[in-house]
């Protein structure tokens, strides 16, 4: 047994959370379904390199998401790696990431250890109505933020498995804790 990977995946309503986080475990992406009222854990088994882990992936943060970001009260340092979600087209949800990861490096304790975090631009089938070209958000978020930088799809399932493959590598190769 491998121990347990905690994953958050955050991002303002709307982004695509949901889907992604489905499409990665059930390969289904529902047309319709509810929106997400407040936070859900998925606890699926994964095999990495392997071994088996168990995944806690969250689905939001803490209550229903509110119009700004907050993670005050939140227990970062139980988390293993971040997915922070946007919408290609909205700027809106990408400046609600831009806060996320500030929070998140603001309160994340003295002396816990440093969790991956990868921004994922969501909804890459929309792309002829994107805001902005794909080059200058990664290299902002690579080189500025210090974060990995990815887009995706969940609607198709492009680069969906591949994000979880990114980031539970980088959990894997910086030690997990539980
Ligand atoms: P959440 O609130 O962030 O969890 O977002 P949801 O997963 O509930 O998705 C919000 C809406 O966006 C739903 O209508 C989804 O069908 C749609 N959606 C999610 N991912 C994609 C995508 O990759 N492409 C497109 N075109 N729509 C998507």
């Amino acid at each position: 047994m491998g121990g347990t990977l905690r994953v958050a995946v955050l991002g303002a309503p709307g982004v695509g959370k949901t889907a992604i986080i489905r499409q990665f475990l059930y390969g289904d992406f529902p047309e319709r379904h509810r929106p997400t009222a407040a936070r859900r854990l998925y606890r699926p088994a994964v095999l990495l390199n392997g071994a088996v882990y168990d995944l806690s992936i969250s689905d939001g943060g803490p209550g229903p998401a509110p119009e700004l970001p907050d993670l005050k009260d939140w227990s970062l340092q139980d988390m293993d790696a971040f997915v922070l979600v946007y919408d290609i087209c909205s700027p809106d949800s990408f400046d609600y990431v831009k806060v996320l990861r500030q929070q998140i490096a603001e309160n994340r304790p003295a002396g816990a250890p440093e969790a991956p975090i990868i921004v994922v631009g969501n909804k890459r089938d929309q792309q002829r109505q994107r805001f902005s070209p794909r080059r200058a958000l990664a290299v902002l978020v690579k080189k500025s933020w210090k974060c990995g930088y990815m887009e995706c799809s969940a609607k198709y399932n492009w680069h969906v498995v591949l994000l979880f493959k990114e980031l539970l590598s980088s959990v894997l190769a910086r030690g997990c804790k539980h």
